[in-house]
């Protein structure tokens, strides 16, 4: 956690998990409310700024957020290193995404630090009739993990704002 002219705190948050679950749309959606339809691949490591008041602090907000190939990259430790919080995002209408969690919330463990905040995604809820992922299954995974779990659209926008302020909030009890 830095302290910067400005912004009383700076927090570095990761997005993590497969490639197209919506990270990149959830990180435009929060930063700058806008939704692109069109998937624009990450091109390796991408970062936007965002700053919000908390208890009458300023924390700006630093998100990373890439492909999903880092893992086959030398970068994932720079990726990881110092972020106080993680989006570890899974596609709520693609179970194999929901199926490789293990992947990049242990990731998140191992580069990260234990004392990294992590809050569970599931997205694309705006798609109700064809999920492939149960309410009940992600929670039970969440649970298990003890982190909070958040269904999101970053198309109509439910939930998003929130799940960042619940992600942030908990940085900020931590280390403010
Ligand atoms: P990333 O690879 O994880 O960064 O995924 P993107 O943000 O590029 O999104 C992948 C695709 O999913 C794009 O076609 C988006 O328009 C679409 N998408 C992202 N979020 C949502 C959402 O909340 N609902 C729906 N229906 N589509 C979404
Ligand atoms: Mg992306």
């Amino acid at each position: 956690m830095a302290q910067a002219s400005g912004a009383d705190y700076i927090f570095k948050i990761v997005l993590t998990g497969d490639s197209g679950v919506g990270k990149s749309c959830l990180l435009s959606r929060f930063t700058r409310n806008e939704f692109s339809l069109e998937s624009r691949s990450t091109i390796g490591v991408e970062f936007s700024t965002k700053e919000i008041q908390m208890e009458g602090k300023t924390v700006k907000v630093q998100i990373w957020d890439t492909a999903g190939q880092e893992r086959f990259m030398a970068i994932t430790k720079a990726y990881y290193r110092n972020a106080l919080g993680a989006l570890v995002v899974f596609d709520l209408l693609k179970l194999s995404s929901f199926q490789n969690l293990d992947q990049w919330y242990n990731e998140v463990r191992a580069n990260a630090g234990a004392d990294c905040s992590v809050i569970l995604i599931g997205n694309k809820a705006d798609q109700r009739h064809i999920r492939a992922v149960q309410y009940e299954d992600a929670k039970r995974y969440a649970d298990e993990r003890n982190i909070p779990f958040i269904e999101t659209s970053a198309l109509d926008a439910t939930n998003v704002e929130q799940a960042f302020r619940t992600l942030i909030t908990d940085i900020y009890r931590h280390w403010a």
